[in-house]
């Protein structure tokens, strides 16, 4: 018989916020998430919302710790909007160091974009061929 899947789990610096063993500049906290600001913010009100659950990845994300993060996401960022003064956000979530990812606990960024500050994009966008698109859509719609 397989082995059940288990997610990774993680005892990261996050934890340990979440533990309340490291301090943070806490901004919402509930009973699956915690907000706090970034330490080495990218602009001002650079705030990351964190599930409690120790997943690595989003891949390994509980549907209960998914539904709590998307619940707080928008309010979280409109608070961050409206003491900034920023009219533009971007949210950021890394998964894995290739995609730069340093802190291995879920995590997502709420960044203001101003024109001084914020998140700068490469974006290597081509054009989707056709025939490999359908094929690509069909292979993800049959896992979904
Ligand atoms: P990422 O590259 O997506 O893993 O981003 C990790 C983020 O966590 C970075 O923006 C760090 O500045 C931030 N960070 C690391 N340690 C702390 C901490 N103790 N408190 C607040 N933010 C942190």
């Amino acid at each position: 018989m397989p082995a059940p899947y288990t997610p990774a789990m993680s005892d990261s610096i996050f934890s340990k916020i979440i533990r309340g063993e490291i301090p943070c500049h806490r901004v919402y906290e509930d009973d699956l998430t915690l907000a706090f600001l970034d330490v080495n913010p990218i602009a001002p009100g650079h705030t990351l919302v964190v599930p409690k659950e120790p997943a690595v990845t989003i891949d390994e994300l509980s549907d209960d710790s998914a539904a709590a993060i998307g619940r707080v996401l928008p309010r979280i960022s409109r608070a961050v909007m409206k003491v900034t003064g920023a009219a533009a956000t971007n949210i950021l979530q890394n998964n894995g160091s290739l995609a730069h990812q340093a802190v291995p606990h879920v995590h997502f960024h709420i960044i203001p974009k101003t024109d001084s500050h914020g998140l700068g994009i490469k974006w290597n966008a081509e054009p989707l061929d056709g025939d490999a698109g359908a094929e690509m859509g069909r292979k993800l719609a049959r896992l979904l």
